[in-house]
Order: C-alpha cells, then structure tokens, then sequence
C-alpha cells in the first residue's frame, strides 16, 4: 500500500515537513492556499514566503538560532539548503535574497516525484491521514476555527503579547535581589530596586522611546481581543502619568531588600520563567517597543544593565497552541495519534524555528507511516531543547519562543571562560550529538 501523508501550509515549516517525508520515500500532498487566497501578511505566490525581515539571524554556533541553523545543515534540511545557496552578504548573520530563497524551495517542492501540490484552502481535517498541520501564525480564519474546536478546545491563542526573557546568568545579583511581596511563600522573584532618580529617569525613557510599527491586522485582533484591557504595553501604562506604574508593575510595597532592610521606591520583578532558574521574564512588561529599544530602556533597569535578553517583549497577532500536554516530542497531538502540528503553530517563534520543527514533525510524521520507531531529538540539541519547550513548557504561562540557549540542557559542570566559552561547549556537545543521530537516521 502507498504510504501518504497530508501537509497544510507551504510555509517555511511545511516545506520543510513535506521534503523531509519525501526524501524518505512517502507520498506527500502538499495543500496551500495561495494564490486562491493570502493571509494579511503574504503577497507573493511562491513556498516559504519570507513576510518580514530577510535575515535568518546569526550563522555562528555560538550563537543559539546558528547552532540551529548547522544541526539542520547537518540533518539535510530544504530550508538551509536553500538559504546558503541565496545568501547575501550581511556580516555574521544569514540572509537571503528572499525571492531566490522562495523561488529555489518552490522550485525544489514542485519537481520532487514524491509531493504533490494542491491549491486550497484547508478547512478542516482529511479523513484518517497522517498530517501535519503548518498552516502558521496567520491561518485562515476557517481553519484555526476548527482546529480550536475539533483538535485542542480552549488551547490555541490568537494573539502574542509576552514581555521580555533575559538569562539569569546575566543579572547583577548584587543590585537585585530574591524575595516574595510581604515574605509569603517562598523568595521564588527576583526583584531590582530603583531610587526616585533612577525611577524617573527610566520613566522618561520609556514614555518616549520608539514602538514597533503596528501592521493594520495586529491593529484589529488588538481590538477585537480587547487585550489593551487585560494586557496593557508598559509604555502606555506608563504614559498614563509619571505615578502609574508604582500602583502598577513597578509596586514597591512589600519588598524590602534584607540586605540593607530599606523599602525602594520603584521595584521591577523578575519571574521564573523554566524549573532550572535559568531564564526570568520581566512581570509586567509586555511591550511594544522595538528591540533594540527594549535593550536600550530595559538595561536601565537596576540589575539588568548587562541583561541578555533570550527573548524580547512582543505583542502581535499569532495563532498558535498552547502546546504544553498537548503536543509531545515529536509535534504529535497527544490526543489524537497521527496529527503533527509544526511551524510557528506550536510556540516556536522566527523563520529557522519553524523550519526545525517542520524537520523534526515531517520526519516523525514519515516514521509514523513507514511503522518505525519516532525520532526525539535529545534537550541537548537545540533541535530537541525547542521540542522539549513546546511539549513541556517553562514555569509559568506558555508564550512562544525563540531557540535560546536557556532551554537547552544545561551542561553538568561549569565552565570557566565566560558566556561564549559556555555556549561553545553546548555546541560542540550538540553538534556531537546530532552526528550520533544522522548514522541511525533513514
Ligand atoms: C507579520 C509577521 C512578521 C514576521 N517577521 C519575522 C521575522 O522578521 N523574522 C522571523 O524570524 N520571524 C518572523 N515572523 C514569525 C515567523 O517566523 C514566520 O511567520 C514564519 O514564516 C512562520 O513559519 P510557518 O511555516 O509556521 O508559517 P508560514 O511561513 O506563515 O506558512 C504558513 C503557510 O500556510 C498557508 N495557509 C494558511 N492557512 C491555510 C489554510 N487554511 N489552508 C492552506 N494553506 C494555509 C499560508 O498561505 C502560508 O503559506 C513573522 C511573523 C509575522 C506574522
């Protein structure tokens, strides 16, 4: 009998899936509704539209998105293969021309034997075929209704509004320090003090640094979710009065540091954000802010004037699971043997991201049909240290990420010679790691 699959979306992570299955001898039928019909976001006919940037961010293995980048180079995967073959000069980080990228993938796609491309709109599931779902952070209306409805209830969200996540390693404990409001429970925050000056000079900068600009959809779901009520930018909290925030995020009240027993007049927390202690958001500061003003106003912060941020603040339109219990390591759905999410879908965040959980959820979707063992890639590699994420989570609330190298298994001993001695290491192990792999893989 033919061994098939079912792949929705041609997006950068289901042209990953559905090259991955068929290099491995399965029937893919690949469903994309462009031309038929375009998300707000993509205007071009070709596969594995880049939307935005055309960067793929850094290319070293020091740096966690390159470390990605060559475990899939050495696993064999499209995307890569398509982006070192488009590259255009841009210092230390990978980009593309992005219509020779799109153009090289869609090329590639449409004359492989094995994968057939149909032109529509997907609705809702095809019988009991194998699928992997990758229809991306804007999937059409229809679609993400009945995957809420019929495949995870109450689990997919619509919008992304997280604050920052910086590593732990990098804030400056002897400024902030562990405590609880008023002592209750145990000391699990880690809090950073400001005076009145530091305070208002912080405020001053945040009230008037530069925002992301707002695309016209993330405008609309904005309003539609109302989530300035719920969840509001704490720039614009902020710009409510120079006092907002000390009723707000920035409450001081019962927090005092132990060390010199005073009372501060602004406290910003920092919440745990993995079991390991190894990555803390910020409460509070969903933001708007563009990066590089985040780092700017952010590094004002007591404590985190040489914060690394794993993560910035985001606020955008995303449709995506709440994957934590739902999914497991392969981008299965626990519930319901056979579907695989990937993609921007299941909470990782950024182009090489989903392109990596496209491998790891076409690869397992082929073992699924060719009745072999499934692939989970080890929390060593950071292929598996984003499976692990997704299907397991952080603390606290799930939000979308992307490949850091705070969730990545951290090593058993120190390492003298600082950050990128550290993550040299994890790299090196990783990449030995995926090597191990490569021999046992079809
Ligand atoms: C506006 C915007 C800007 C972004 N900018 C960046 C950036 O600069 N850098 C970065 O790293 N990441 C960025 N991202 C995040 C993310 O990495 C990309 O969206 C990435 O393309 C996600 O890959 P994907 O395969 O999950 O989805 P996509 O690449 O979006 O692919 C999904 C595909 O599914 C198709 N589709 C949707 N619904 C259906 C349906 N019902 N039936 C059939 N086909 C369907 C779509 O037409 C699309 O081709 C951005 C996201 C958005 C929304």
């Amino acid at each position: 009998m033919e061994k098939t699959i079912s792949v929705y979306g041609a997006g950068l992570a289901g042209c990953e899936a559905a090259w991955q299955a068929a290099e491995r001898g399965v029937k893919v039928r690949l469903y994309e509704m462009k031309p038929q019909k375009y998300t707000p976001a993509h205007h071009k006919q070709g596969f594995a539209e880049l939307v935005c940037s055309n960067s793929l961010r850094s290319d070293s293995v020091t740096n966690a998105v390159g470390l990605l980048k060559e475990e899939l180079r050495m696993l064999g995967s499209l995307i890569m293969q398509a982006a070192d073959a488009t590259r255009v000069p841009a210092g230390s980080a990978l980009a593309v021309d992005r219509d020779k990228f799109s153009e090289y993938i869609t090329e590639k796609i449409r004359s492989h034997k094995n994968i057939t491309v149909i032109p529509c709109e997907v609705t809702e599931l095809e019988g009991d075929q194998v699928t992997v779902i990758a229809t991306g952070p804007l999937t059409s209306d229809a679609f993400a209704e009945y995957i809420s409805r019929e495949l995870v209830g109450e689990g997919l969200h619509f919008f992304d509004a997280a604050a920052p996540i910086v590593d732990a390693e990098s804030i400056n404990m002897e400024i902030a320090f562990f405590a609880s409001r008023y002592d209750k429970g145990d000391a699990d925050y880690i809090n950073c003090p400001m005076t009145e000056e530091q305070y208002n000079a912080f405020w001053q900068e945040l009230v008037s640094a530069n925002e992301a600009e707002l695309k016209e959809f993330d405008k609309q779901s904005q309003k539609e979710l109302k989530v300035f009520e719920g969840c509001m930018p704490v720039e614009v909290m902020a710009r409510r009065g120079r006092e907002t925030l000390l009723f707000g995020p920035l409450k001081p009240v019962g927090l005092i540091d132990k060390r010199t027993g005073k009372a501060s007049h602004a406290v910003v927390q920092l919440r745990r954000e993995d079991k390991e202690g190894s990555m803390y958001n910020l409460v509070g500061f969903q933001t708007h802010l563009t990066f590089p003003e985040q780092r700017r106003v952010f590094r004002m912060i007591p404590g985190l004037e040489n914060a690394e941020f794993l993560r910035y603040g985001v606020m955008h339109r995303n449709t995506y699971i709440n994957s934590p219990g739902k999914l497991d390591g392969a981008y299965g759905l626990i519930a319901q043997k056979g579907v695989f999410f990937a993609g921007q879908m299941t909470g990782v965040e950024g182009y090489i991201e989903s392109a990596g959980s496209g491998f790891v959820a076409g690869l397992n979707a082929a073992m699924l049909v060719l009745e072999q063992e499934s692939i989970i890639f080890p929390r060593t590699t950071m292929l598996g240290a984003m499976a692990h994420y997704v299907s397991h989570g952080g603390n606290g609330a799930f939000v979308p990420m992307n490949a850091n190298f705070g969730i990545i298994e951290p090593l058993p001993e120190r390492v003298k010679g600082g950050k990128v001695a550290k993550y040299q290491k994890l790299s090196e192990r990783a990449i030995e790691e995926i090597r191990n792999i490569k021999e046992k893989l079809l």
